[in-house]
């Protein structure tokens, strides 16, 4: 079969809630995916960074092969003997007392929600039915009908009501708005340290640092959403380290999992994750064994092969790269560690054909929010390969 039959029966048999790259894979290693026709491409996107330890790393395939011999689930109604391990792991990595699995980011994001709302009734003593949780402008944190609820992505939006009550949105960058829509009922505040999907946005210095002081001082939770920019996306554990805090629960996913199956956490302590009473929530599929040892080996591949600090001086050399050149097109490049955003000018008509240009010269990105091209490979990418990739994205960049 050629790629174009593959594209024929992907357009006949399945709903179009994608509009992919005709590119159609067939089976990748480390920064490289390769196509049904033999063509070879640097993938610049890792999968949203889910792969973020490179394709098919073979620590992580042979703990999923190891795994799936042994035990794959056992549903939470029983034990089993590889989520304790993930627990403590998780635990002694981030300092964080506990967590809770989940599967995927929408559903961890849902769960720190839901423990945020309980932990502001049973424990803050907000009246019932009024707890409110304030996120900010451009975010992405998922598809469910809560989630999307306090999106301001129209599209996102478009058709699915009627939406979740208790969200406000405040300005993204801007501390001030935050402690301007705090009252006595806010219970938790939920940010992107870094917006992936919104275009790769650094908020201003000191935001963060300001967001927690807010935070404390008004009793309310600050969640961080990493579950694209942490995990060493952005050249550190967590990308909330920049600036020295330490948010009341942090939400992981993508990269957890080292993309070979669909981990997700909630990470915090007693206090709040200790809202929940058996029976409460829960996930037939979240803290399986299979899921469990994948993510196990997963962290360990990220830290023992050193990925979060070749992140960060990989990243600094990348973006240092891209800010020379000099096209017409761009507007701004700017990121974190191998988390980098080149924006475009409108006037460049959209980052889309850039995408196009680069596939068809064997780079893979995505664009973001029309006019962000987002460069955000597997952190396993070498210093050569970037120099490689630099050469092309400057050729394609300079296209009229
Ligand atoms: C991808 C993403 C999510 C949602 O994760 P899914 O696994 O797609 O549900 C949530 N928050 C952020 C910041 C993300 O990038």
């Amino acid at each position: 079969m050629l790629a174009k039959d593959y594209i024929e029966l992907e357009e006949k048999y399945g709903a179009h809630n994608y509009h992919p790259l005709d590119v159609v894979i067939e089976r990748a290693q480390g920064v490289w995916v390769y196509d049904v026709e033999g063509n070879k491409y640097l993938d610049c996107l890792a999968a949203y960074s889910a792969v973020n330890q490179g394709h098919c790393h073979p620590r992580i395939v042979n703990a999923l092969k190891q795994q799936a011999e042994k035990v794959t689930l056992t549903s939470r109604a029983f034990r089993n003997s590889q989520l304790p391990l993930l627990y403590k792991e998780l635990s002694e990595l981030t300092g964080y007392e506990i967590s809770l699995p989940m599967n995927s980011g929408a559903e961890a994001v849902e769960t720190a929600l839901k423990a945020a709302r309980k932990w502001g009734y049973k424990i803050k003593g907000v009246e019932e039915q009024k707890a409110e949780i304030i996120a900010c402008t451009n975010n992405f944190a998922g598809r469910t009908i809560s989630i999307i609820s306090f999106s301001t992505e129209a599209q996102y939006r478009d058709g699915f009501g009627p939406f979740t009550p208790g969200f406000k949105i405040v300005e993204y960058g801007n501390a001030k708005a935050l402690e301007e829509a705090i009252t006595p009922n806010t219970v938790a505040f939920l940010v992107e340290p870094i917006q992936g999907e919104g275009g790769v946005v650094v908020p201003p210095e000191g935001y963060l640092k300001a967001c927690a002081d807010i935070c404390k001082k008004n009793n309310v939770l600050l969640i961080t959403d990493e579950i694209q920019c942490g995990l060493g996306r952005s050249g550190k554990l967590f990308a909330f380290e920049y600036e020295n805090i330490r948010p009341d629960v942090v939400i992981i996913g993508k990269a957890l999992s080292g993309g070979c199956y669909p981990v997700s956490a909630v990470l915090s302590n007693k206090e709040i994750l200790g809202v929940f009473k058996p029976g409460d929530h829960g996930s037939t599929f979240g803290g399986n064994p299979l899921g469990a040892a994948v993510a196990r080996e997963s962290l360990k591949v990220l830290i023992e092969e050193k990925l979060i600090e070749r992140s960060f001086e990989l990243g600094n050399y990348f973006l240092n790269e891209l800010k020379k050149i000099n096209s017409p097109h761009v507007k701004e490049v700017r990121g974190k560690g191998l988390f980098i955003g080149v924006e475009l000018k409108p006037e460049a008509k959209g980052a889309r054909r850039f995408c196009e240009a680069l596939a068809k010269r064997g780079i893979l990105c995505k664009e973001t929010h029309e006019n962000v091209i987002r460069f955000a490979p597997p952190l396993v990418i070498t210093k050569d390969e970037i120099d490689w990739a630099l050469k092309i994205i400057s050729e394609v960049l300079m296209m009229n």
